[in-house]
C-alpha cells in the first residue's frame, strides 16, 4: 500500500481523456466534493454542469476576502496531500502546476493549562518533545507509530471503496480489517495502549474534533488521523486552502465543463424515484443523465426532494440521526503581525467537561477549547504587509441545542477575545481589529445550507459509516449519486475527494467507460 501511495505522488500520469460520448451530469454544489467529481468526469468525456448557489466556488472551502485580508472559511489543515495529487493525476495534471504547497514543521502548537507541546511530523523531534513535555516521555510513541501504521494500511483499502451494495460490504478487504476496527474502543481508550498521561493521550486524540466528534466517542479506527499527520505531515496551500477549490474549478473548465455560479437548485426533477434533472430557483429546468448531490446531505434531502418520495431519509427521520458538533468562527483582520505559530490548539482546562457540554448536554462552556490559525507567518498573501489574518474556531453544540444564536453570539465573541489575550498572549488584540466576521451555528444553518449547523455532517459512529452511511450511489433514488462529507468515506478534504473518485467511478462503470489507469 505504501508503495502505491508513493507511486501516485508527484509524477505526471500519461492519461488520455475519454471522448466520444455525450452523457450529461449535473452536480449540485461547487464544494470540494462537487468540484472534484466534476473534474474527474469532465476528464472522462462527460458533459459536466455544476450549479452553485453562491457567487464563488468552494462551499465551506471558499475564501472570505475583505479589506486586503483573506481567510479560509473552513478547512485549514490539508492532510493526505497524496490523495489530492491523485485527483489531479487522474486528469492528466500535476497539483503542483496549480497550487503552491508548504509543509508545516512544527505542524501545530498545543496549549494545555500547565504546558505547551510543539508537534512535529519528524519522529526524532517529536520523540524529543514528548521527552521534554511529559514525565512518561516518548517511550510509547514508536509503538504508536508502528501499530497504528499497520492498522492504517489494513483500513485504507476499505475507505477507498464503495459500500453501495451488500456484496461490496461483505468484501475480503473489510473481513481482513475487522479486528482493526477495534469495535469496542474509542480513540481515547485505544491510545491507553501507548500513553498513560491524559494530556499525552489528548495530544493524539483531539483530532477526533476534525470529524466534529468527542475522542471518548469517536471509534478507535480514527486513531489513523494522528497517525496520518505524523506519517505524511500537514500542508498549507499558499493563498489559503480555498485555492484548491479554485484550481479544481479551473480544471473542470479547461476540460469543457461549465460552472454556473449564483444558480441555486430548487428541486430535483423526478419521474417516480428516477431523477431526470433539476429545477433551478430561477424556474429554469435542466435535464441530465445523472445527478450528483454535493449540497449538505440532510439539507438536500429535506429541501430538494418532494415529500413522500424518501423512506429511510424522509424529513421527520433526519433530525433523529446523529450529527457532528457545530463551530463558532471569528475571522479577524489585524493591523499587527503576530509572531505566533501557524496552527495553535488550546485545550479547555477541563477538556472532558467541555467536550461533554458540547456533545452530550448541548450547552456552551465557560472554559472552552479553541483553535487559532495565524497563517500570515507562513504565507504573505493573506494580509497586507505588517498585518495578519487570524482565524478562530470554537467547537460548539449543533442546533439541537436550541440556543438562540443571534442573542448568544456577542457574549461568546467577548469570551473568545479574552481567551485570546489570556491563553495565547495576544494582549490588547481588540485595539488591533480592522476587520471582523463571525459565522455561528445559526449562520451555518440559515445561510450555508448546513443541516442543524452540524458543520462536519452526519457523525462518524460505526452505525453511520460504510454501508450505513448515505451511499455514493444513493440508495433511495435512481441516477443519483452523492459526494461530500455526508456520504462514504466521510468528512474531511481527502475523504471527500475519495467520495468524488468513488461516485464518479460508479458513473463511468454504469456506461462502460474505463477509469483512467495511473502510470
Ligand atoms: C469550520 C470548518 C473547518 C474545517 N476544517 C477542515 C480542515 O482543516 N481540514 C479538512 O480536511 N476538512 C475540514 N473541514 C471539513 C470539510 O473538509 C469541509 O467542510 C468541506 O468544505 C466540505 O466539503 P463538501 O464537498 O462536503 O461540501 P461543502 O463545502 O459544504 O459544499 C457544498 C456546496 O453546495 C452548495 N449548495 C448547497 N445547496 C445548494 C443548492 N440548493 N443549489 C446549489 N448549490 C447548493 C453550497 O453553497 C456549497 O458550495 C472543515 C469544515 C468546517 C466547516
Amino acid at each position: 500500500m505504501l508503495l502505491n501511495f508513493k507511486k501516485l505522488t508527484g509524477q505526471r500520469a500519461g492519461i488520455k481523456p475519454n471522448a466520444g460520448h455525450d452523457r450529461h451530469v449535473i452536480i449540485i454544489g461547487a464544494g470540494p466534493g462537487g468540484l472534484c467529481a466534476g473534474m474527474l468526469l469532465a476528464r472522462q468525456g462527460f458533459r459536466v454542469s455544476v450549479y452553485e448557489k453562491n457567487p464563488v466556488v468552494g462551499g465551506r472551502n471558499r475564501p472570505i476576502t475583505e479589506q486586503g485580508f483573506t481567510f479560509d472559511t473552513g478547512p485549514t489543515f490539508l492532510l493526505m496531500k497524496f490523495v489530492l495529487d491523485e485527483m489531479f493525476q487522474r486528469c492528466g495534471r500535476r497539483s503542483e502546476d496549480y497550487l503552491e504547497f508548504a509543509k508545516l514543521d512544527p505542524m501545530y502548537r498545543l496549549v494545555f493549562d500547565d504546558r505547551e507541546v510543539s508537534v512535529s511530523s519528524d519522529p526524532e523531534k517529536m520523540h524529543a518533545e514528548l521527552d521534554r513535555a511529559f514525565a512518561e516521555g516518548g517511550a510509547g510513541f514508536a509503538r504508536f507509530l508502528a501499530q497504528e501504521e499497520r492498522r492504517y494500511f489494513a483500513l485504507y483499502p476499505c475507505i477507498e471503496k464503495s459500500y453501495s451494495s451488500l456484496r461490496d460490504f461483505f468484501s475480503w478487504d473489510l473481513a481482513k480489517a475487522l479486528p482493526d476496527l477495534a469495535l469496542h474502543h474509542s480513540v481515547f481508550s485505544n491510545l491507553g495502549k501507548y500513553f498513560k498521561d491524559d494530556k499525552m493521550r489528548l495530544t493524539f486524540s483531539f483530532q477526533s474534533k476534525y470529524l466534529g466528534m468527542s475522542p471518548w466517542k469517536c471509534p478507535a479506527l480514527f486513531t489513523m488521523l494522528p497517525l496520518i499527520e505524523h506519517k505524511h505531515g500537514i500542508y498549507h496551500v499558499m493563498g489559503g486552502l480555498n485555492k484548491i477549490s479554485a484550481a479544481m474549478a479551473q480544471v473542470i473548465e479547461e476540460q469543457g465543463g461549465r460552472i454556473h455560479l449564483a444558480s441555486e437548485v430548487a428541486s430535483l426533477l423526478l419521474d417516480g424515484r428516477k431523477v431526470n434533472g433539476v429545477r433551478l430557483a430561477s424556474g429554469e429546468t435542466v435535464l441530465a443523465d445523472d445527478i450528483i448531490i454535493n449540497a449538505d446531505f440532510a439539507h438536500a434531502m429535506s429541501t430538494l426532494v418532494p415529500e413522500g418520495i424518501l423512506k429511510k431519509y424522509r424529513r421527520e427521520k433526519l433530525p433523529k440521526k446523529n450529527y457532528s458538533c457545530s463551530t463558532f468562527m471569528l475571522y479577524l483582520g489585524l493591523d499587527k503581525a503576530y509572531d505566533m505559530p501557524h496552527h495553535t490548539i488550546v485545550f479547555a482546562r477541563d477538556y472532558q467537561a467541555n467536550t461533554e457540554n458540547t456533545f452530550v448536554h448541548k450547552r456552551l462552556s465557560e472554559d472552552f477549547s479553541f483553535y487559532v490559525q495565524n497563517p500570515s507567518v507562513t504565507d504573505p498573501h493573506l494580509a497586507p504587509s505588517g498585518k495578519s489574518a487570524l482565524y478562530v474556531l470554537v467547537p460548539v453544540p449543533n442546533n439541537l441545542s436550541g440556543l438562540a444564536w443571534d442573542e448568544t453570539y456577542p457574549r461568546l465573541r467577548e469570551q473568545v477575545l479574552v481567551a485570546l489575550e489570556q491563553r495565547v498572549g495576544l494582549s490588547g488584540i481588540r485595539s488591533h481589529i480592522e476587520y471582523e466576521k463571525i459565522i455561528h451555528p445559526g449562520t451555518w444553518e440559515a445561510h450555508e445550507n448546513v443541516f442543524l449547523g452540524a458543520t462536519f455532517s452526519l457523525s462518524h459512529q460505526l452505525s453511520q459509516m460504510l454501508y450505513w452511511r448515505p451511499r455514493n450511489r444513493f440508495e433511495e433514488l435512481d441516477n443519483c449519486y452523492l459526494v461530500g462529507g455526508g456520504t462514504h468515506p466521510g468528512s474531511g478534504l481527502p475523504t471527500i475527494y475519495l467520495s468524488a473518485k468513488i461516485s464518479s467511478g460508479m458513473i463511468c462503470q454504469k456506461y462502460g467507460i474505463p477509469e483512467p489507469v495511473l502510470a
